[in-house]
């Protein structure tokens, strides 16, 4: 007999979808994922009702192809969870359970994890700043805490210890990282002091693996699952904490739909089981810094001293203004003192690639990807112009292809060129690059633990270098060039800037008093830097409330970006001028009096052209965050397909590029 089950696809369509199956022969049960026709493709579907009888109505029922699992690997939780997402980014509910639910194709091709659990710190005693913030959270006297400690303050031990009594109550704890913390030190610690108990899901695993730690969460036997972004929706059957480490971190942030933010996903979760939420940083994201004027909301714990000893290193500023060298005296200087005393150096830069951009003297001409509108980078290694938007690659070029001048320049640096200069300077020092050129397919854990274990005397490389590191040797964080990310056109540079600075500086000097910093930079006065150089946290997020206020931006305002996007620039144009027109419209009907709601654009995205398509804008932003959803969602609703045009919605964009 043929019944019929009820399926999300994860495409943008809102509705489910009917399929038929016959119970003997193809077994389909809610909670599993089956294979289904969708126009002329297969795709991936989630079911989450099966029935004996035909839904009303005159359409076309199709087959359920196959099914994918034997047994459910989601339920109710996941299905309201999903629901939850729908109404929250504007996704349909199958992208939302897509995006939750593991899956083969975000697998990657990276060799498994292997390492073997650390050793134990036995009986460390809890520094008394630890030690308060420990029973301030156990306490539970607030919903969400924020342990907000310099660099090296021990905020790792205080989560452990509030997981600990979290799992002794016999409840389940999500840690949430960096994906590159996961690949070493803290990982270890965790798997040797919650042993078999833990779920570590990273992007190395296999889909079989992926789904495996997945059931031993949903059947409580992993009571401890360590992630990055993705683990926020780790199926916990009995979920009673949620920490979040390095909370200012980017990746926190999906750049797909639907564009969830973890912090967000494990509010909502937190807010619904009563579960704890715990995040930390040295650098809080504005968000969180303004959420916290309100201890009731969020309330934040400082750790104002570092643990293992070691003062905050020293930082001092090189102005670079008008210099040639990549490294300037005084930093070469420092580097070979502390290679003299046999300890090690790493550079931060946060450009891949030897240089990044070609110009012809003669004629002006600068080359662009012919698909994106944005430069081209030299990768010399690769023997290779890449776009680092579309991965459009071309030969290199000695002349001129507007003119045919030979008086042609590279201008600009990356990593890749720092490297060279790095082991021509250091012909005698270990030098490793890590950044995502060198670690496409190989381990990051590795060049990290060849650092760490004093196998390199010199690491340069992008963030990844900055991400919760620590390096006991360490004596010089060199930061390169620290005004390449203040000149992007984003309301969030300073922040980002400040943040990244205190963060690399962080790694320095964690374990005595030795660490010196020091920041080249062309813009020595820009209060990012001068701030972080000062070591004056509290004052720039001071100046930098005022800014965002100022200019009404975030968290003073929430904000939504709508790109239209598509390879037709008249149609992409002419969708995006309706919607503007649309929410101009709808915007002033939502509007109370006196308050700020309003539609910025339409215009060209900064980055007018991605992989051939163009991109247009619409900002809307309000001083309401609920209006502003409402407004959105609303109107988003009414809009028109358009055929060939893409609309992407992104509720509090991380960067407007
Ligand atoms: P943070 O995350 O705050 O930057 P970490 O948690 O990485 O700092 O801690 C820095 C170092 O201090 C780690 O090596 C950690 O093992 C050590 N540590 C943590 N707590 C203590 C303590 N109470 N006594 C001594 N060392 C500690
Ligand atoms: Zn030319
Ligand atoms: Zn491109």
């Amino acid at each position: 007999m043929t019944r019929f089950a009820t399926v999300f696809v994860p495409v943008p369509l809102k509705t489910a979808f009917t399929y038929s199956f016959d119970p003997d022969k193809c077994p389909v049960q809610p909670g599993i994922r089956v294979r289904v026709p969708l126009g002329n493709r297969s795709v991936t579907g989630f079911v989450t009702g099966v029935s004996d009888s035909r839904p009303q109505g005159e359409f076309e029922i199709r087959e359920i192809e196959k099914p994918v699992d034997k047994q459910p690997i989601f339920g109710e939780g996941e299905t309201e969870l999903a629901l939850w997402m729908e109404k929250f980014y504007l996704c349909s509910r199958g992208e939302a359970l897509d995006t939750m639910i593991p899956n083969a194709r975000r697998d990657s091709s990276l060799p498994p994890l292997g390492f073997d659990p650390e050793p134990m710190k036995e009986g460390m005693v809890l520094s008394d700043e630890q030690q308060s913030a420990l029973d301030a959270i156990l306490s539970r006297k607030h919903g969400a805490y924020y342990l907000y400690g310099v660099t090296g303050s021990g905020k790792t031990e205080v989560f452990l210890r509030v997981a600990e009594q979290v799992i002794a109550q016999g409840r389940q704890v999500i840690y949430l990282v960096p994906e590159i913390t996961l690949t070493h030190q803290l990982a270890r610690a965790v798997a040797s002091r919650f042993g078999d108990k833990v779920a570590i899901l990273h992007s190395a695993l296999t889909q079989a693996q992926r789904i495996k730690q997945w059931r031993r969460i949903r059947n409580g036997e992993a009571a401890l699952v360590i992630g990055a972004r993705s683990a926020v929706f780790a199926p916990c059957p009995d979920l009673g904490l949620v920490i979040i480490d390095e909370e200012h971190e980017n990746s926190y942030k999906s750049g797909n739909t639907p564009r969830y933010h973890a912090r967000q996903v494990a509010w909502h979760r937190c807010q619904e089981t009563g579960a704890l939420l715990l995040m930390g940083s040295a650098t809080p994201s504005l968000e969180c810094y303004k959420l916290a004027e309100d201890p009731d909301r969020l309330c934040m714990i400082r750790l104002t001293k570092r643990v293992a000893g070691g003062k905050l290193p020293e930082i001092k500023v090189v102005s670079i203004l008008g210099q040639k060298p990549i490294l300037s005296p005084v930093l070469v200087h420092a580097m070979n003192t502390v290679l003299d005393q046999k300890r090690q150096v790493i550079l931060f830069l946060n450009r891949r690639g030897y240089n990044h951009s070609f110009r012809c003297n003669s004629c002006g001409f600068e080359l662009t990807c012919p698909h994106c509108s944005v430069a081209l980078t030299w990768h010399r290694r690769e023997q290779a112009l890449i776009c680092h938007y579309c991965g459009y690659r071309t030969a290199p070029l000695s002349a001129c292809p507007n003119c045919n001048s030979l008086d042609v320049t590279y201008a600009g640096f990356g990593t890749e060129k720092v490297e060279d200069e790095v082991r021509r300077a250091f012909p005698k020092a270990a030098v490793a690059r890590l950044d995502t050129d060198v670690t496409k397919g190989r381990e990051a854990g590795k060049i990290i633990d060849d650092f760490r274990e004093g196998r390199t005397d010199i690491l340069l490389g992008t963030q990844m270098v900055a991400k919760g590191l620590n390096f006991p040797n360490l004596a010089l964080v060199g930061i390169v060039q620290a005004d390449s990310t203040l000149s992007l056109p984003d309301f969030r540079s300073a922040e980002r800037t400040f943040s990244l600075i205190v963060q690399v500086s962080g790694r320095s000097g964690r374990y005595d008093d030795q660490g010196r910093v020091l920041i080249q930079t062309t813009r020595p006065n820009e209060p990012a830097i001068a701030y972080a150089v000062a070591g004056k946290v509290d004052e720039f997020y001071a100046l930098e409330l005022e800014n965002r206020r100022q200019t009404a931006f975030p968290p003073y305002t929430r904000l939504v970006q709508l790109v239209f996007r598509g390879k037709n620039e008249q149609k992409v144009k002419a969708a995006c001028e309706e919607a503007g027109e649309l929410f101009k419209a709808s915007a002033r009907a939502y509007r109370r009096s006196g308050e700020l709601l309003e539609v910025l654009g339409p215009e060209e995205c900064p980055v007018y052209r991605i992989a051939q398509n163009y991109r247009r804008q619409l900002l809307i932003r309000g001083e309401n965050p609920s209006r502003v959803h409402n407004l959105v969602s609303k109107v988003a609703e009414k809009l028109k397909p358009v055929s060939g045009v893409y609309i992407e919605i992104d509720f509090d964009p991380l960067s407007l590029m």
